[in-house]
């Protein structure tokens, strides 16, 4: 008897349905991991989380050592590749039964639904496990009957079906009997899979986000819903690039806030209590996914905004990604994502509302250049993050309230840290003039690309008449 792990965006031991369950049954276990290049570029995924998955797996492989688990890697260009190498695979190695772990894109889903139909065909067992979410997507429900559409509602629905065994942890499988296979060597496809990005920021391993997070909680829980919105303080978890690779499970991350407030997640320490609300907005969003997928099909969740007539002058959309808009903030943040693949998410708000509202442009665009940039680029919140920013998704900002950047600029960055961090050419702009430069060409700096005001009117008329 053989079990194969199939790993994906679950690259842990420690809380992993599906290596607990295989390690659980009786026989040899081997893990293996598919390399899907072509898919990844069709997907848009940035050079940075594709490095970040690599080391990641180098991790995996070496703690899945520790339990005798040999870790196999294989070219599979694309998703559709997928059926047939792992049929070759499970009748070259004996392998009777595959286990995996959810995944609820709709890419993924369809693979994952012709995997599981070829192998049973060829008399495979296959068991599938949930873990990225607490609550399985589909499962939460309006009075109605209906999926939710809201946030609020679908967090009291949350709260109001957790089970103390939602939250129960899988413990690290126990060591196996001696393997026959050979571990996969990842030197090069970690020296073919590089990016311009400080591999440093970014730390790879559960050990390292298992210690980062209980310092992030320990020092900086209780502040976190004070400090969470001003981008020049380092106040924010940074977890979103392990979460979505599987480096840990929200519920892990769950029960170390369980830990740190009284073994309370709705109420008690502010903080604590906030960034529980987040994790669940991540929840929130793979709901929709799921629910709505058109939303991860180039649509936009309100059908009417489709009708909206985008600006494509692509001057004007390049000034956005080089970071030289002439609005310090919008630059800032910019200039942040391509520097770190990361961006914060108030930055991103400002951004994102930006090019979708004062440049009246295709929100798409956008989603798309983020993914490619991010390292924590993720279909469901990204998605939900540009279509709220746009007025076009669900529980979206209301088209009418549109952020100012100048304004943003002076309450989440008063005294312009954030702003010269990142536009080395108002490093010597007095504060008085920072986030709005007069005369910017002195400082070497861009005239603003559009007037504020006279954007946001013509936003709000283009939507007010759809
Ligand atoms: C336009 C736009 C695009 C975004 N794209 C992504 C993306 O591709 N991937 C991604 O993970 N997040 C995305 N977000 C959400 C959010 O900006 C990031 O999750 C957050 O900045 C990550 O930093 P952190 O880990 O320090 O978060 P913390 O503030 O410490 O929050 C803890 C965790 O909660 C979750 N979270 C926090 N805010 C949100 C939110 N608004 N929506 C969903 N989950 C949230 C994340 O998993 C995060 O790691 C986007 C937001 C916007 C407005």
């Amino acid at each position: 008897m053989r079990n194969l792990v199939w790993f994906r965006n679950d690259l842990r031991v420690l809380d992993n349905p599906a290596l607990y369950h295989a390690c659980s049954e009786t026989g040899e276990v081997v893990g293996l991991y598919f390399l899907c290049e072509k898919q990844w570029l069709i997907h848009g995924d940035a050079a940075c989380k594709i490095n970040f998955w690599i080391r990641n797996l180098q991790c995996l492989q070496t703690s899945l050592k520790l339990l005798n688990i040999p870790l196999i890697v294989i070219k599979a260009p694309l998703y559709q590749d997928i059926e047939n190498k792992i049929l070759s695979f499970v009748d070259e190695h004996n392998i009777t039964s595959v286990y995996f772990n959810n995944e609820y894109g709709v890419n993924e889903l369809r693979r994952d639904r012709k995997v599981y139909s070829v192998l049973l065909n060829n008399q495979i067992n296959v068991s599938n496990f949930h873990e990225q979410t607490i609550h399985t997507p589909g499962t939460l429900k309006t009075q109605a009957g209906d999926n939710f559409k809201v946030y609020s509602p679908f967090k009291r629905s949350w709260f109001k079906n957790l089970k103390k065994e939602h939250l129960e942890i899988l413990p690290v499988p126990k060591r196996q009997n001696n393997s026959s296979f050979e571990t996969s060597s990842l030197a090069h496809y970690l020296s073919s899979y590089t990016s311009d990005i400080d591999e440093s920021l970014w730390p790879a391993g559960e050990e390292y986000i298992h210690d980062h997070v209980d310092n992030f909680l320990s020092q900086k829980g209780s502040s976190y819903k004070l400090n969470r919105d001003y981008p020049s303080l380092d106040a924010t978890s940074k977890l979103s690039p392990y979460l979505n690779t599987g480096v840990v499970s929200s519920k892990w991350c769950l029960n170390k806030a369980l830990e740190y407030n009284g073994m309370k997640l709705d109420s008690g320490d502010k903080g604590i209590v906030h960034w529980v609300s987040e994790i669940l907005w991540r929840e929130f969003y793979r709901h929709i996914i799921y629910n709505f997928p058109k939303v991860s099909k180039n649509k936009p969740f309100v059908d009417k905004t489709s009708k909206i007539k985008w600006n494509h002058d692509d001057f004007l959309y390049q000034k956005w990604e080089d970071g030289k808009t002439g609005i310090p903030i919008v630059d800032a943040g910019m200039r942040q994502l391509k520097k770190t693949g990361w961006m914060h998410n108030r930055i991103r708000m400002i951004t994102a509302m930006f090019l979708s509202k004062n440049l009246l442009m295709d929100w798409q665009k956008g989603e798309k250049y983020f993914m490619q940039n991010l390292i924590d680029g993720d279909i469901a919140s990204n998605n939900g993050g540009w279509q709220w920013s746009a007025s076009t998704g669900t529980d979206a900002a209301p088209y009418f309230r549109i952020m100012n950047p100048v304004s943003q600029s002076k309450r989440f960055d008063p005294k312009g840290t954030y702003i010269r961090t990142w536009v080395h050419e108002l490093e010597k702009c007095p504060l008085e003039d920072i986030h709005e430069p007069k005369n910017p060409e002195q400082y070497g700096y861009y005239e603003p690309i559009v007037d504020l005001k006279l954007s946001r009117k013509k936003a709000i008329d283009v939507f007010s008449n759809l």
